[in-house]
């Protein structure tokens, strides 16, 4: 037997060991999340001894150095992990900003200092963040924004404000940009800072949605003190981190159009399609098209592991995983019929189906909009003329 082969056998018979029932349940909606943080509730004892049983291997972060937390895995291996737990319905056990956006920034461009405090608390689920990239007037041209952040002699002080800020209601800490020279070219006077959003100055305002739900925030900072040593990479170069942290954003908004445990919509309404033909030639094209970008999804997570993927690929990726999550929704809601228009109880088809049909329309603006993905991959990718 081969070493992934045995690394395989010691997963599963771990995973089964480790994983409780309750964890292997399909997530129902949103309250199911494991997030963390210093304020976390957890939802039942099985979600906590899921993430807790994870974090202690370091699995929460498999690729990660064991040094910052992680499980040291190499590429293959994390890959085995990954399917052993998708054999089994395993939840993803943290949920984290922490995870899929700020860490690999960090990995690349923090010190020594900075990885060893932050990952391992990211790793452990001890910290959750929030992201303070948008402005009222800086969402696609993200350059411009204009929040301030002054060098004080032993502190930096900041004051401006972020909106569309997800979670900053619930978060402990933000990644921040803000702007530390303002005589420069707008992308060179920009800086990437990390600071704690319990600091005295920094206020959210919840906006609410037609949905009802409040998922994300407007951000204030006011004469906010933050220690000198909590920029990430060089002062006015934090444009760099902030692309690369972008690319990280993008490949994990693109896991949507995997479609989580939803799998076949072939096999999902295969009663409802039997009675009409042009329903099940869309959900047939759908399925084909769900099944083409996992096996591009894939392919493009074996490439990124080894640093073969095109720098732009993300937004590639980005573009065809929300429009195929756009599509999915589509689709359920034309097989649930007006069932699926239900609002507030549960007895549509697939329950909370119209909530997040409308939830998905979200999908082409986060984390950069379909026609921003669609400018990238014409000039990086296709190096198409005046694009
Ligand atoms: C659910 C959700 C969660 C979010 N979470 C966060 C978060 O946690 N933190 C954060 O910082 N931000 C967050 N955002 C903000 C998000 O990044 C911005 O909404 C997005 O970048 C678009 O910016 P904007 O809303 O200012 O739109 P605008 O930039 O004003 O764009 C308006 C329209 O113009 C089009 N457009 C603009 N420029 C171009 C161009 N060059 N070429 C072609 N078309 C163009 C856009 O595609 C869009 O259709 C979130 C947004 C959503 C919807």
């Amino acid at each position: 037997m081969s070493d992934l082969d045995t690394f395989r056998q010691e997963t599963r018979a771990w995973v089964q060991a480790n994983c409780p029932a309750e964890m292997r349940e399909p997530m129902r909606d949103e309250s199911d999340a494991c997030w963390g943080g210093r304020d976390f509730q957890f939802k039942n004892e099985a979600q906590r001894r899921w993430m807790e049983a994870m974090a202690e291997r370091g699995w929460t972060v498999p690729d990660w150095p064991t040094e910052y937390g992680g499980g040291g895995l190499s590429p293959a291996e994390t890959k085995i992990l990954r399917q052993e737990m998708a054999r089994i319905g395993a939840r993803n056990p943290l949920m984290s900003f922490g995870i899929s956006m700020l860490g690999p920034a960090l990995l690349k461009y923090g010190t020594e200092e900075q990885k060893k405090r932050f990952l391992t608390e990211i790793a452990r689920g001890e910290i959750r963040w929030c992201q303070g990239y948008s402005e009222p007037n800086a969402g696609s041209d993200l350059a411009s924004l204009q929040t301030r952040c002054e060098d004080k002699g032993d502190h930096w002080l900041v004051n401006g404000q972020k909106v569309w800020t997800s979670y900053a209601d619930k978060a402990d800490w933000i990644f921040c940009l803000v702007r530390t020279d303002f005589q420069a070219p707008k992308h060179k006077g920009i800086s990437f800072i990390l600071f704690d959003m319990a600091t005295p100055g920094v206020t959210t305002r919840p906006i609410l949605l037609i949905s009802g739900n409040s998922p994300f925030c407007e951000t204030f900072f006011d004469d906010v003190k933050v220690p000198r040593d909590q920029v990430v990479g060089e002062i006015n170069k934090g444009w760099d981190v902030a692309k690369y942290l972008l690319g990280h954003e993008r490949e994990m908004i693109s896991g949507m159009g995997l479609g989580g445990q939803t799998g076949s919509l072939g096999e999902a309404f295969a009663d409802v399609c039997a009675g009409d033909p042009i329903l099940r030639a869309d959900i047939a094209r759908f399925d084909v098209d769900a099944m083409a970008f996992r096996a591009m999804s894939e392919r493009f997570i074996d490439e990124l592991k080894v640093g073969m993927a095109h720098p732009a690929q993300p937004s590639m990726m980005k573009y065809a995983g929300t429009e195929l999550n756009k599509a999915r929704h589509e689709l359920v809601m034309a097989a649930g019929g007006s069932d699926a228009l239900e609002w507030e109880s549960e007895r549509s088809r697939k329950g909370k189906a119209a909530r997040e049909w409308l939830r998905t329309k979200a999908n082409s603006i986060e984390g950069g909009t379909s026609e921003v993905q669609l400018g990238i991959i014409a000039k990086r990718i296709l190096d198409l003329p005046g694009a």
